[in-house]
């Protein structure tokens, strides 16, 4: 008999707004921490996304999960959304299920990247979001076991995604409020945007940006006679976590 999901709550649930609990030591390892990650994994899967915090299912913990697969970015080739540079500069790669619990989080470097991202919880969007391009995470895995990677491209955006989440962040608070795009519109919208906008740079790219004004508010122009491809509303990246 399968199992119900929990839903994932959207934009506008107060739990999305608070900063999450850190995962308690004695919790390390138990079955309730066990349970709680598998059931994520299965949310996003099913929903499908490449991450997911547990605030997004109602549960205020620090936990994370997150995960890329090959159909997926298959998917967001064949979608013709982004022409091949941009995919290339975008770093997506295969790889996961990964569960963090307690993650923290520290860039490396100051090298950004500016590309689409959408989120679970807010249904139907996307929106250029400045990142870091290389960051670190300390976490522990479900079991208790530390971990430290460094993570770079698109899993880097990843974690930066699901990481504010548990602050009680979300990526439209850090968007270029002018890239905002109904998810439809994304193939005709990314093409439209201008030469530079999108991608790696070297500047400083502030996670905060109400400490630093950021890079300068891309101003793009539709052009109307693009055609848009009916498959490309589905890429699970738009979907993001
Ligand atoms: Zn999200």
């Amino acid at each position: 008999m399968a199992e119900l999901l929990p839903l994932i709550v959207q934009a506008g649930t107060p739990v999305l707004r608070q900063a999450s609990q850190e995962v308690p030591q004695e919790q390390l390892g138990s079955e309730w921490l066990r349970n709680l990650v598998e059931t994520m994994i299965d949310v996003m899967r099913a929903a499908p996304g490449v991450g997911l915090a547990a605030p997004q299912i109602g549960e205020p913990w620090r936990v994370i999960v997150l995960e890329d697969r090959e159909e997926y970015i298959a998917r967001q080739v064949c979608s013709g959304t982004y022409d091949s540079d941009t995919l290339v500069a975008m770093e997506r790669e295969p790889f996961g299920p990964l569960a963090l619990v307690n993650p923290r989080l520290r860039p490396v470097g100051h090298d950004g990247a500016a590309f689409f991202e959408g989120c679970l919880s807010v249904r139907g969007f996307a929106a250029l979001v400045p990142r870091y391009y290389a960051v670190d995470v300390e976490a522990m895995d479900p079991a208790g076991k530390p971990l430290l990677m460094r993570a770079s491209g698109w899993r880097a955006r990843i974690l930066q995604h699901e990481c504010d989440h548990l602050q009680g962040i979300l990526y439209v608070d850090r968007m270029w409020t002018t890239s905002l795009t109904a998810t439809e519109n994304l193939p005709q919208w990314a093409r439209a945007i201008p030469a530079g906008a999108m991608g790696r740079c070297t500047c400083y790219h502030p996670v905060d940006r109400l400490q630093h004004p950021g890079p300068p508010t891309p101003t793009p122009i539709p052009t109307p006679t693009a055609t848009p491809t009916a498959t490309a509303t589905t890429s699970p990246m738009e979907g993001s976590g």
